[in-house]
């Protein structure tokens, strides 16, 4: 490489901290140099690949690889043998220089920089210094750089190891998805299909007009297929807005206790065919809480399905509310078949269905009858949206027993807006 002083010389400064980068780059840009910057130590190798600086300012503590990681896969680099690279550091700590010398670097610099100082020394390093280090001090720091790295690698690996078998179970749950979706669409499909071709054939076999009362039952057919289809995209719709991020809130006051009144209405029909008994405690003193309807009601529809969905006939739902604090804490309480410990948080993953999709059934309110394994994600999304919380309590699944499961949604009266997760 050859050499280039000021005002010509390309510095390449890695370095995470946004007000660091600043800072030098103000000063050596004041010199004349021409500095150029990575946020990260991958960002680092491929820009000193790019740009081929004349010397390399290396923050040590960077996310991923560190300052000596990249040093010494720098150094292994053709065109990098000679590059003066000098570590700049907040760590002060005995060894450190050593260490990172032995790693590979030139120098070694610590920060907060000396404004007035540091330029001349960027300029020695780019006329030649190099800090001394003994061959026994570089041989000590050397093996502990080694240890070091394969400490790393080995977390690394168990790091990428789970990461790898998250994304095999997500992959196996989205098999399963696209599964259940298509057992969904198809139920509906089929009583489509076999209302429509009912009204053919009314229509080629009758000679005279069609009863009003055939033509209103195969509407009525026909329209019950549709809003099946339409609650399952829905369903999708809802989820794929809340993993994004862009479920609005249309907020105004909510009082919990109409909610509950209608999702309970809607269950009636359901509620009577299998026979289970629904207590709702007194929720009208509940205060009034900021939120969006409309979601909550979804949120608390989907709950109470489920209590519908794994409580066998004969069984019981209670609701209750209570204000805690400047919270409130509506709890629906079933008989059902419970749920096991070890899936209390795991539920309210999308996709997540406890028990193999081979007993999943497209019927909805028939005793375990299967869903889509997207309710209690969404629950949990609308809740949270809300800067609420949904948890489970439930001793454990059992078929026999019914040891049921106990939701709670926890809300603040208020709604405050929390700052959006990066
Ligand atoms: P699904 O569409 O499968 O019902 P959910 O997200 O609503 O999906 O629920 C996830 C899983 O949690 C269900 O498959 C079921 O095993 C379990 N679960 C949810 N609610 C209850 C309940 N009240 N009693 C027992 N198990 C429940």
């Amino acid at each position: 490489m050859t050499k280039a002083t000021s005002p010509n010389a390309k510095i390449l400064y890695i370095e995470d901290d946004p007000a660091s980068r600043r800072l030098v780059q103000r000063v050596l840009d004041n010199k004349g140099y021409h500095v150029v910057v990575a946020a990260d130590g991958l960002e680092g190798i491929s820009m000193a690949r790019e740009h081929h600086p004349n010397l390399i300012l290396m923050d040590i503590n960077l996310p991923n690889m560190d300052g000596r990681e990249i040093t010494t896969r720098l150094r292994s680099l053709p065109n990098f043998s000679d590059t003066p690279i000098v570590a700049l550091t907040a760590n002060h700590s005995a060894g450190n220089r050593e260490l990172a010398l032995a790693a590979g670097c030139t120098g070694f610099l610590t920060k907060p920089i000396d404004v007035s100082s540091f330029p001349g020394q960027v300029s020695a390093y780019l006329n030649g210094l190099s800090d001394p280090l003994t061959a026994d001090e570089k041989s000590e720091h050397l093996q502990r750089h080694a240890q070091n790295l394969v400490e790393r690698l080995e977390s690394k690996i168990h790091e990428l190891e789970s990461a790898n078998k998250r994304l095999r179970e997500l992959d196996r749950l989205k098999s399963d998805f696209i599964i259940m979706v298509s057992h969904e669409l198809r139920t509906p499909l089929t009583l489509i299909s076999g209302y429509a071709h009912l009204l053919d054939e009314q229509v080629k076999q009758t000679e005279e007009n069609l009863s009003t009362e055939m033509v209103s039952g195969v509407a009525e057919g026909l329209n019950l297929g549709v809003t099946r289809m339409r609650d399952v995209v829905n369903e999708i719709i809802k989820v794929a807005r809340i993993s994004s991020g862009t479920l609005d809130l249309a907020l105004g006051p909510v009082r919990l206790c109409e909610v509950v009144q209608d999702v309970f209405e809607e269950y009636l029909e359901v509620l009577e065919k299998r026979q289970i008994n629904v207590q709702i405690g007194d929720l009208t003193k509940l205060p009034i809480i900021q939120g969006d309807g409309e979601q909550l009601k979804s949120a608390i529809y989907h709950i109470f399905s489920n209590a519908i969905k794994y409580t066998p006939d004969g069984g019981s739902i209670f609701v209750v509310g209570r204000s805690v604090g400047d919270t409130v804490d509506l709890i629906i309480q079933d008989t059902g078949i419970g749920i096991p410990d070890s899936e209390h948080r795991r539920i309210f993953d999308q996709f997540y269905t406890l028990g193999s999709i081979e007993h999943h059934s497209t019927s909805k309110f028939a005793f375990q009858g299967g869903g889509l394994g997207l309710g209690l994600a969404i629950v949990k999304g609308i809740v949270e949206a809300h800067n609420g919380r949904v948890w489970v309590e439930s001793e454990r699944r059992d078929l026999d027993q019914f040891p049921g499961s106990t939701f709670h949604i926890l809300l603040p009266l208020e709604h405050v807006k929390q700052p959006a997760k990066l």
